[in-house]
């Protein structure tokens, strides 16, 4: 294959499903190598299967990412496979909403770890490859609640604000290295994401809420990815919000 992204190799967390699966498939379209990371190896498996059935590289790594150590091993396994890493797209994520009052914190603080800790210890990881090589990539996949902070999105949007905020700053330490920093804040988009509330009234709000609109796909997310990645060099897209049409907050 040859495309915008030859010989690059992009490594994408949380690949199972959603935007994660649908950038995969978007950055092996445009010919980058892709490693799969998540915990469900059938589903990374049937990924990979689709990247290769169209020319495509890809390879699975199963982590569970709540613990950072995973994520930092993660980063050294895909560099020590493929020779390099120039796109780490920060995807894996998960959003208990549910508010302050009743929060149970032992959810929340798996909410912290993988949404933010682990994207930390990922993107530490694979700072050292790209300042040698004097290039680099890191995506940071927040959310409009890193934006705008809801009820019952206190948790989720501490992590999201946390993501923004952690990008900002990486940016202005590493872009004389030319390693470019880019966060994307994607509002309603149609994904598994909202299964996992475990509070059912919030559950119930916010679904009704998402059937009232015309949602994104994950699709729409995956082109952002692959538009920032593919950008010449000297063009940082540093920040990208993207809701869908009907969405107001
Ligand atoms: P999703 O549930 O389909 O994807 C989340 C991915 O993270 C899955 O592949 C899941 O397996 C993986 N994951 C969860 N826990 C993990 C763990 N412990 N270790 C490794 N992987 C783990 O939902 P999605 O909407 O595609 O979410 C992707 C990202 O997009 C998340 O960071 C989410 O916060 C963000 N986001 C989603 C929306 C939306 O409306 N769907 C809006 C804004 C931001």
């Amino acid at each position: 294959m040859t495309g915008k992204l030859t010989d690059r190799v992009a490594l994408v967390t949380g690949a199972s499903s959603g935007i994660g699966e649908a950038t995969a498939l978007a950055l092996a379209k445009a010919s980058a190598r892709v490693a799969l990371v998540g915990r469900r190896e059938e589903r990374l498996r049937s990924v990979a299967e689709m990247i290769r059935t169209e020319g495509g590289e890809a390879r699975v790594y199963v982590a569970d990412l709540v613990d950072e150590a995973a994520a930092s091993q993660v980063v050294r396994d895909c560099e020590a496979d493929f020779g390099r890493l120039d796109i780490l797209v920060n995807n894996a994520g998960v959003m208990y909403l549910e508010p302050v009052l009743t929060a149970d914190l032992g959810r929340w603080r798996q909410m912290i770890e993988l949404n933010l800790l682990s994207l930390i210890a990922a993107t530490q990881a694979a700072l050292p490859g790209m300042k040698q090589r004097g290039e680099g990539h890191i995506i940071n996949i927040a959310s409009t609640a890193g934006r705008i902070a809801n009820p019952n999105g206190a948790g989720y949007s501490a992590t999201k604000f946390g993501v923004v905020a952690f990008s900002e700053a990486l940016r202005k330490e590493v872009h004389a290295d030319r390693i470019r920093v880019t966060v994307i804040e994607p509002g309603l988009v149609a994904t598994e994401l909202r299964e996992h509330i475990a509070d059912k009234a919030v559950q119930g709000a916010i679904n009704a809420w998402a059937d009232s609109l015309r949602q994104l796909q994950s699709e729409d997310i995956a082109d952002a990815v692959v538009y920032c990645a593919t950008r010449p060099a000297h063009v940082a897209i540093n920040e990208m919000l993207i809701r869908p049409t009907d969405q107001e907050r």
